[in-house]
């Protein structure tokens, strides 16, 4: 399937192209967003854990407060002179400078042995923290409990314990009871940045103290995977989802010396507010800026377009071959488009006029021609019929177009006239015209049949070849050749008849004459011998004008057929025959070589006899010099007969061809005018010319071609 080729508009492209050219931008943009939330992100987490850890060290240190005071309180000697009274009170001193809630002395079986919460001597119970108890009097080391159920007090507490030596046994643990409340405060009074939720956590995970709804929270567990992360790492960062179900980023940082820890929430919606509100600023900007930046382009392809459709207008309108105006269109290169555009149309309104007005003089021209014009298509079918046609068809032009030619044909010789159109179109040569002439037979509408010399000029017509048939009706001349023929026949035979029987009477008169002469010439006076003279004169000349119109005659009116002839031997015989002339002149005749020739003998000899007579005779004195020569040209032999006479003058060399033209009179030379005609009469007869060539005083060269039938044709 072929694939359609994409279309794009001006405006679409420049579109595409400005939001292209600011998507890269957009995308850096919003990398360079991404990496500035990561930047943040990471300094957000240094500072949360900054905070947790500072936290975690005024835990620890009220801790450490705390089991300081225990420390001075367990070596004071009221306790190791067991007067309980006196350390109760002791202990209610240390408590009035401290924040812990109160003291507690337990023995080594964990029986409350003073409680500042109590008044002394008051039943105490037994301590419930036996583990706590256990790992002091194990360690003899201080130690801070998670958060447990006091047996006094009954509510959640924190021991900080520290162990009462006696020697080096431990023998009591005193401890002092430090309420959430504190580490609360504490908390609240760390101002954590907004939004944290930060968590002091006992060593078991929970929490003792919250800076937000703390009451909600308070004694609840941390999740179990952030308790085993504190366990593995004193510091640490994971995400997870907060108790209030907020998802959190959660930084923590672990006391070595108590295992409690401070956790701090950071909400990932606090983490990535920034981000979103740079984002969605970004997405709004880019937005913004892609939509005025492509609408700009829109509007500028508007401005481009505007002008390139006004173009197509223009286009439109030279397609009419109209000559327009482009008016500025405000682009240059538009403007130069449009400025060309403007040339090209005027050229081509020019060109098309000049094609309007040729047109119209061809049409002229086809409709005055004489002859009949018609064009054909491929089918045969007529498309252009001229008025000479439509006379001499006798059809209309409106019966005629669209309709097969060979309607003008008789039917019997259809398919011979296609043949020959077929012939006629193989044939030629566009190039050279390819026009020949043929005669047939047409038939008018009236079914009339005529005779028609057709010619079937080739004509090229852009790559396509035009049929075109050029028609004369040749009836007239047929009949005016035949006619013409008919008539020269008859004046041929009557010349021919006429100096025949001319000849009987002359010889009767020309007898009679020397009759008269010879008998009764002493009875007759001078004048009357002189006219006896003259008559017998005129009769002997008008004998030799009976000849000659007779041999004029014969030429065409007696052919014989065509024989080889030896040339030389028709010389020959011409030089017998005028022995006596040259005889008396001293002539000199010279003969070339001479071919053989298809031709009529007698008329041959006739031909060479007068023109060599001729180059004897006007010699004007001098002795006359004849010299007969023949040589090859294409096809023909062309024989010369050249003399050194009195010679032609050049307009007299047409006229001397033409029966009894003659350029002199009989005295000075004799003669009857017909021998050139009669020259002309029997090289025509053979298919050949004669002319001469001559200048008055430099002799007189007579040629003639005789066309050289034989098969080889070689050089005599
Ligand atoms: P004619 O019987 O007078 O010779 P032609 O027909 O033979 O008749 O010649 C016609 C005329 O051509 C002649 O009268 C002569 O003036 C001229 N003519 C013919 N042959 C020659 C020639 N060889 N030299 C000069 N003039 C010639």
């Amino acid at each position: 399937m072929l694939k359609a080729k994409r279309v794009t508009s001006i405006r679409s492209s420049l579109a595409w192209l400005v939001a292209v050219c600011l998507l890269p931008a957009i995308v850096m943009a919003a990398v360079l967003l991404t990496y500035d939330y990561q930047r943040q992100r990471a300094e957000l987490v240094r500072d949360t854990l900054a905070h947790a850890r500072a936290m975690m060290y005024l835990v620890d240190r009220e801790f450490a407060g705390a089991e300081m005071s225990l420390r001075t309180l367990s070596t004071s000697p009221s306790l190791a002179g067991r007067d309980f009274a006196a350390f109760q009170s002791q202990s209610m001193d240390v408590l009035r400078k401290h924040y812990a809630n109160n003291i507690v002395l337990i023995d080594a079986t964990g029986q409350q042995l003073i409680n500042t919460a109590r008044p002394y001597g008051q039943a105490l119970p037994k301590a419930n923290n036996m583990a706590q108890l256990e790992r002091v009097l194990k360690s003899g080391r201080p130690d801070v409990s998670d958060l447990f159920i006091g047996p006094v007090l009954k509510r959640p507490l924190i021991n900080v314990a520290v162990p009462v030596y006696s020697g080096s046994v431990v023998t009591h643990s005193l401890v002092a009871v430090v309420l959430p409340e504190h580490l609360q405060k504490m908390l609240e009074g760390y101002r954590f940045p907004e939004e944290r939720i930060a968590i002091i956590v006992d060593r078991s995970g929970a929490i003792v103290a919250r800076n937000r709804d703390a009451e909600r929270h308070i004694g609840e567990r941390v999740s179990a995977q952030l308790t085993q992360r504190m366990g593995e790492t004193e510091e640490g960062l994971l995400e997870s989802v907060s108790r209030d179900g907020i998802p959190v980023l959660t930084v923590f940082a672990r006391s070595a010396a108590t295992g409690w820890g401070v956790v701090v929430g950071i909400p990932i919606a606090v983490l990535t507010a920034d981000l979103w509100r740079s984002l969605s600023l970004l997405v709004g900007l880019a937005a913004l800026l892609l939509t005025s930046s492509v609408g700009l382009a829109w509007f500028m392809g508007g401005r481009v377009v505007r002008p390139v459709r006004a173009l197509r207008s223009v286009a439109l309108e030279i397609g009419y071959g109209k000559a327009v105006a482009v008016p500025e269109l405000g682009i240059r290169e538009v403007d130069e488009v449009g400025r060309a555009l403007a040339q090209a149309s005027s050229r081509l309104a020019a060109a098309n006029e000049a094609l309007i007005d040729s047109e119209a003089r061809m049409r002229g021209i086809v409709e005055s021609a004489t002859d009949a014009i018609v064009i054909l298509d491929d089918s045969g079918n007529i498309v252009l019929f001229n008025f000479a046609a439509v006379t001499m068809f006798g059809c209309s032009r409106e019966q005629a177009i669209g309709t097969p030619f060979n309607r003008f044909i008789p039917e019997r010789l259809r398919a011979d006239f296609a043949a020959q159109l077929l012939t006629q179109r193989e044939e030629s040569h566009p190039e050279q015209g390819g026009a020949s002439a043929e005669v047939a037979l047409a038939m008018r509408s009236n079914g009339e049949e005529f005779q028609v010399e057709i010619s079937f000029p080739q004509v090229l017509a852009g790559t396509s070849e035009v049929r075109t048939l050029i028609l004369r009706d040749i009836t007239a001349r047929v009949r005016i050749q035949k006619a013409l023929e008919r008539s020269n026949l008859d004046l041929q035979q009557f010349a021919f008849v006429a100096s025949h029987d001319l000849k009987t009477p002359l010889r009767s008169i020309g007898g009679f004459v020397q009759i008269l002469e010879r008998n009764h010439a002493a009875s007759l006076d001078d004048k009357a011998l002189a006219l006896i003279r003259r008559t017998s004169d005129a009769v002997r000349r008008l004998e030799q004008l009976t000849d000659d119109l007779l041999s004029y005659a014969r030429v065409s009116s007696h052919p014989k057929p065509f024989i080889l002839v030896q040339v030389r031997e028709v010389v020959n015989d011409v030089m017998q025959l005028l022995g006596a002339a040259i005889d008396d002149s001293g002539s000199v005749v010279t003969v070339g070589d001479m071919p053989e020739v298809l031709g009529d003998r007698t008329q041959l000899v006739q031909l060479l006899l007068n023109l060599i007579g001729n180059g004897i005779k006007y010699c004007q004195g001098r002795t006359p010099v004849v010299r007969v020569s023949a040589h090859r040209a294409e096809r023909e032999w062309v024989f010369c007969v050249a003399d050194n006479g009195i010679g032609i003058d050049a307009r007299h060399h047409e006229k001397v061809f033409e029966v009894f033209k003659r350029l002199h009179t009989q005295q000075e030379y004799p003669g009857t005018g017909i021998g050139l005609a009669v020259c002309r009469r029997v090289v025509e007869h053979h298919g050949g010319r004669i002319w001469v060539e001559s200048a008055p005083d430099e002799g007189s060269t007579f040629s003639f071609t005789i066309p050289d039938t034989s098969a080889e044709s070689s050089s005599p």
